[in-house]
């Protein structure tokens, strides 16, 4: 098996919405972006391993360590001297050399290494490219409501049958489509962002491992993918909730439409939400401003459903919803803390 075979599916430096026009017009992606977008120096830095014992100050990680009211003078210089010792673009895998620049492991034995351990979260210290990516992507499409911070980034093992069967999906769609030669990704596949329940604490500390409570649907969607969760969707009767565009799998663009999604069944109270960032073949999107429960798949010659906001439109902000479980994976978790009062 080459290289580009096992990891192409396995992941891609993604910067597609940022680098890439999008075949959806430009007022699809509604977020504002006026607020400036931190920027991180390896003072900022925490160590990468999220077993170490620093998970307290893991929070402040978006301050620059040294004006942060609460934290103690002596561990901010112990902490700044370790985090200057790590690479910006280590493999996540072996922690030893550095990732190819195009896909997110060192090597092939990286790759399958992580494959045959999958599914598990491997966290991204602050500093490191792929967090610095997705967390930006994250406070950039926050669009409504007051901001949250960002905790800690962590990018999500496949098994090798998961890779295969959305690397299937996705050329399919190519095919089709012919995305590649007008300057998309294959099928247009993008990023996405999609909350749901979690009744564990995921992310959390050192819990990187996904539970097998069957009420925790966070990590289900991690262990089994979206079937499970597409089945039941297919059971909601069409007036019945959470079904505007029908039954299937529903992503947006904007990470304040997706939080709102995001529910702890094991500490409700609790201002720290963990979210998943979903890798998503686009393909070619049907655009609506209508709701419509009875879909169970996208028209014919389209890919997915786009509910596009607007003046007259039944969203107040983007939905995207695929109808088939293999056009996305979930590939990064975001843990956040809502801002207070939030
Ligand atoms: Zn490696
Ligand atoms: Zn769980």
């Amino acid at each position: 098996m080459g290289f580009s075979t096992l990891l192409s599916s396995s992941q891609r430096l993604v910067t597609h919405t940022s680098k890439r026009p999008s075949p959806v017009s430009p007022h699809a992606h509604g977020a504002p972006l006026p607020q400036p977008v931190p920027v991180w120096a390896p003072f900022y830095v925490l160590p990468f391993c999220p077993h170490t014992v620093f998970q307290d100050a893991r929070r402040y990680w978006l301050y620059p360590v040294n004006h942060h009211p609460s934290y103690p003078p002596n561990q901010q210089h112990a902490l700044s001297r370790s985090m200057l010792t790590m690479p910006s673009n280590a493999c996540p895998q072996c922690q030893r050399q550095p990732k190819h620049p195009d896909y997110r492991f060192c090597s092939v034995a990286c790759g399958q290494s992580a494959a045959r351990s999958a599914p598990e979260l491997k966290y991204l210290y602050p500093h490191h490219e792929l967090s610095v990516t997705i967390a930006t992507q994250f406070m950039r499409c926050w669009g409504i409501g007051p901001r949250p911070t960002v905790l800690a980034v962590y990018t999500i093992t496949w098994t090798e049958s998961s890779q295969r069967s959305f690397k299937q999906y996705r050329d399919a769609v190519e095919f089709r489509g012919q995305f590649k030669r007008n300057g998309f990704f294959p099928g247009n596949e993008q990023k996405r962002f999609r909350s749901t329940v979690r009744a564990c604490t995921l992310g959390e500390g050192a819990n990187v491992s996904p539970c097998y409570n069957e009420a925790c649907w966070m990590c289900e969607t991690i262990r089994c993918g979206f079937e499970p969760h597409l089945q039941r969707k297919r059971s909601v009767p069409s007036n019945g909730p959470g079904i505007r565009l029908g039954a299937g799998i529903y992503t947006s663009h904007s990470s304040s439409k997706a939080a709102q999604y995001a529910e702890n069944i094991h500490d409700p109270e609790s201002r720290i939400k963990a979210m998943l960032v979903c890798r998503v073949v686009i393909g070619t999107p049907f655009v609506t401003c209508q709701e419509d429960p009875t879909i169970r798949s996208p028209p014919l010659g389209y890919d997915c459903v786009y509910g596009e906001p607007g003046d007259h439109s039944a969203f107040r902000e983007d939905e995207y919803v695929v109808y088939n479980a293999d056009a996305i994976r979930a590939a990064y978790l975001v843990l956040y803390e809502t801002a207070p009062g939030a």
